[in-house]
């Protein structure tokens, strides 16, 4: 069999670092990057010969486990009949419906093909529908690779030490405000300066591209409540966190629910990653009155030749289906569980951290006990360096962690015992490794 490191090498050759999407190059971990050549359940193999139990889950979508037979078996069905019509198909509003029967201020949905796509149309619906220019994102807050929303994004760049990328214009530029996250008061100020010229707030429903940090009490309910004031528009970016961290996504643990919290609804949600069960959609969705501006009905042109393809309903239709709440109740217990023995076992190597949580998902920082992370000056000030040994050792023990300090930890409802129980052994001598 060809060995991880010929494919790499080949690979190299023939595509910009050898890879279709940075991360995976192995850049701030070292060393050769993993070829998958099979994934099922909560485990995933490599073209070495090797498995591992999988803590990336496709960065997100395999919520299920990978190859779930529900998910593997409608997908076989829809592919029997035909891969992309070109046309409208039943599965778009079944899919659409589930979506909406789960989120509530959801009343309109448009299927796109990636995250990206989903939270560029949502900034340009939020400039046609006001007629205003500047976008506020957050520092750290990764919305996907568009020009308008790639500065202090986080994700791979925040991997890479890039401040924003080559190519974007400093007009685009111009027209984002980069403001620090958790920081409501930052939000004030900027409104009460250029209020009339603000269109949207576009934040992560919960960050998770800097590591995860958790939205403070009231930070959330504070952008719907500014938003609304200023006639400017929230976009609540669920890509990540959407279907994962609980049936309504992270909006449906915090503003849709009445625990506790205010009850708060962002004028659009953009959704990803679990939508799709590991097929390539995304969606936007939101108030009927703001997503009528899109073409057709609307003035805001938008539009993709696989947009709603079949076989991705399919995956998306059986994904959402099975994922239940005992679904979401094992993931919880699970991700409870490892967090508590990555604290144990980097805390007897008396190694400083912060276990970051934002429901289900969770990240590691360094050297952050004394205030965890709460925004991206955090998460960069954080001993970097300590996640590679750490990671590497992981990797030996048969644990594939995401290759950067700057990304969540993600389970699947097939992570069982005896996955669970790998991890658990590889994890002093990974805390070890991290100490030196
Ligand atoms: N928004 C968030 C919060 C994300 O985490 C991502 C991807 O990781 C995106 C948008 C972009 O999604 P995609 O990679 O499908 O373009």
């Amino acid at each position: 069999m060809t060995s991880s490191q010929e494919l790499f090498d080949r690979a190299k050759t023939l595509m910009p670092g050898g890879v279709n999407s940075p991360v995976r190059a192995f850049g701030s971990v070292g060393g050769t990057p993993r070829f998958m050549v099979n994934a099922k359940g909560a485990y995933l193999s490599d073209a070495d010969g090797r498995d591992y139990v999988d803590l990336v889950c496709s960065w997100g979508p395999a919520l299920l486990g990978h190859a779930h037979p529900d998910v593997l078996a409608a997908v076989h069905a829809a592919v029997d009949h035909g891969l992309s019509f070109g046309a409208s198909t039943p599965a778009e509003s079944e899919l659409a419906a589930l979506v909406q029967g789960r989120v509530s201020g959801v009343e309109r949905l448009r299927m796109v093909s990636t995250g990206t796509e989903a939270t560029m149309t949502a900034v340009r619906l939020a400039r046609g529908f006001t007629g205003r220019d500047l976008i506020i994102k957050f520092a750290g807050c990764y919305h996907g690779h568009l020009d308008s929303l790639l500065a202090a994004a986080g994700s791979g760049l925040a991997t890479l030490a890039l401040p924003g990328s080559a190519g974007v214009t400093a007009a685009t530029a111009a027209e984002t405000l980069v403001l620090p996250y958790n920081d409501l008061a930052a939000v004030e100020a900027a409104f009460a300066a250029h209020g009339d010229r603000i269109a949207a707030v576009i934040t992560e429903a919960a960050p998770a591209n800097m590591g995860v940090v958790t939205p403070g009490d009231g930070f959330n309910a504070g952008l719907s409540r500014i938003t609304s004031e200023h006639g400017a528009l929230l976009i609540l970016d669920e890509v990540l966190t959407g279907f994962r961290v609980g049936a309504a996504g992270y909006w449906g643990l915090t503003g849709g629910s009445a625990v506790g919290t205010e009850r708060w609804t962002p004028d659009l949600f953009t959704f990803g990653k679990v939508i799709g069960g590991g097929l390539p959609t995304a969606a936007l969705g939101g108030r009927a009155e703001v997503m009528d501006y899109l073409a057709p009905l609307g003035p805001v042109y938008q539009a993709g030749t696989l947009s709603g393809n079949p076989v991705a309903m399919a995956a998306g239709v059986a994904t959402l289906t099975a994922a239940t709440a005992s679904v979401y109740a094992a993931v919880d217990a699970r991700s409870l569980e490892l967090s508590t023995a990555l604290t144990g076992a980097l805390s007897a190597e008396g190694v400083d951290h912060s276990v970051q949580r934002a429901g289900s998902l969770f990240s590691v920082a360094f050297g952050t006990s004394a205030h965890g992370v709460q925004n991206y000056d955090d998460a960069q000030a954080q001993e970097v360096f300590r996640y590679a040994p750490f990671f590497h050792s992981m990797l030996d023990s048969g644990v594939y962690l995401p290759p950067s300090v700057f990304e969540a930890w993600f389970l699947s409802a097939a992570h069982d015992d005896a996955a669970m129980n790998r991890i658990f052994d590889a994890l002093p001598a990974a805390a070890k490794a991290a100490a030196s």
